[in-house]
């Protein structure tokens, strides 16, 4: 359901696009599938087709009650969860809506032929009210509410036009199939543009503006998440803080501007050292930012910290005048969470700071670890 009106840079995962489109028509469509059935039963009493066709009737009702029943049993198997085949959910829309809207355009056109005027002025009452109620609810996907326009309406054009003559009708039907098209047309651009800004808003609050990076309520966010998945599978977690040396100096030796750039260059730099997905790197303040490694003990954690270290070292910002040279500090906390504690986030954030500062008490450009141990309950920073 991917749309080009989508900015790319805000589509995380087109999956999770996919995911949430598919959900929002589930929720516009629920209503319109149980419909019909219904409106039918009141137009073939009400207009006396029940007695005088029982067959169409009853055989319509059947129609419409079984399509309608595994259309809702369609969209509730839509589901997160994993496995789960968006795109044959998707294919089936298409396939469960033609029945019922071909079933209705054809009883529409046939009514356009019948004696019976109430039969005719009810079914044409509720087409022109069915028509834009479902285009509404197919807005998520364009090429779903033309075919449902077409088909509700093309077969008593083809009527009017080649039985019954009746031009001024051919006329109107055209007039109104061509209006609610265009219709459909703004309501999906508007579902999309709608949902283009709800992504660039949702980008923009958890993006540090100079870096690019993740920020700081990102982080607090993603810490918790993973703090609470990290206990229920009783998985390792690391959590890191890497800030940038002396950075002061650079401030004020070669301006704020220069100091920005080194920022960049540094964001840059991890996020080249930190190349899996599921690994968050943000910035958590100032020239400071916060990493989280699910799935890392403190040996990947001795790898991944001495790699970020070793190439900020090793890669200076190449500016017009100046090589400008970096190094950092990093504190690290790596544990095994066996159960979620309350404070958790709060303590492994705080144990990394710990590291952090023994890395600067003792010389900067260098990288503390620190490991919970199961026997004495407590955070230990380990010497080498
Ligand atoms: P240490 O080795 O102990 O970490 O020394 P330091 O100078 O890096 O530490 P300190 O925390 O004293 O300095 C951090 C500096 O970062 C101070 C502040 O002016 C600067 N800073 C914070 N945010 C920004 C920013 O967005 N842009 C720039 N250019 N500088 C920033
Ligand atoms: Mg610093
Ligand atoms: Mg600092």
């Amino acid at each position: 359901m991917n749309d080009p009106k989508l900015s790319e840079d805000v589509v995380g995962s087109h999956l999770e696009v996919d995911v949430r489109v598919a959900f929002d028509t589930q929720k516009r469509m629920a209503l319109g599938v149980l419909i019909y059935p219904f409106i039918w039963l009141i137009n073939g009493i009400g207009s006396g087709i029940f007695l005088e066709q029982p067959l169409l009737f009853w055989g319509a009702l059947c129609l419409f009650v079984i399509v309608a029943a595994i259309r809702w049993l369609h969209l509730r198997s839509l589901s997160r969860d994993d496995g789960f085949n968006i795109k044959r959910w998707k294919s089936w829309l298409i396939w469960l809506l033609m029945p019922h809207s071909l079933l209705w355009g054809g009883l529409f056109a046939y009514s356009l032929q019948q004696p019976n005027s109430m039969f005719l002025m009810l079914m044409t009452f509720s087409t022109a009210g069915l028509v834009p109620g479902g285009t509404d609810n197919f807005a998520p996907n364009l090429k779903l509410g033309v075919f449902f326009v077409l088909s509700m309406i093309l077969p008593a054009i083809l009527v009017t036009l080649s039985v019954t003559h009746q031009w001024a009708m051919t006329l109107l039907l055209l007039v109104y199939m061509f209006f609610i098209l265009d219709l459909a047309k703004r309501q999906s651009q508007a579902y999309w543009g709608s949902l283009n800004n709800e992504l660039v808003l949702a980008k923009l609050s958890r993006t540090d503006a100079l870096t690019q990076l993740d920020n700081r309520r990102f982080f607090d966010e993603k810490l918790n998440e993973l703090c609470h998945l990290t206990s229920r599978n009783h998985e390792k977690i690391t959590v890191a803080i890497v800030d940038c040396d002396f950075f002061k100096k650079i401030n004020d030796s070669h301006g704020h501007d220069v100091g920005d750039q080194c920022l960049k260059h540094l964001a840059t730099l991890l996020t080249k050292c930190l190349p899996r997905t599921t690994d968050i790197c943000a910035r958590f303040g100032g020239e400071e930012f916060s990493l989280i490694l699910p799935g890392t003990d403190v040996e990947g954690a001795r790898l991944v910290m001495e790699r970020i270290r070793q190439r900020i070292e090793s890669t200076p910002l190449k500016l017009a005048d100046i090589n400008l040279s970096m190094t950092v500090s990093i504190g690290s906390v790596s544990r095994v969470v066996k159960n979620y504690e309350t404070n958790l986030p709060t303590q492994l954030f705080k144990e990394a700071d710990k590291a952090l500062y023994r890395a600067k008490e003792t010389g900067r450009n260098r990288c503390v670890f620190c490991v919970y141990d199961e026997v004495s309950k407590d955070y230990l920073i380990l010497d080498s």
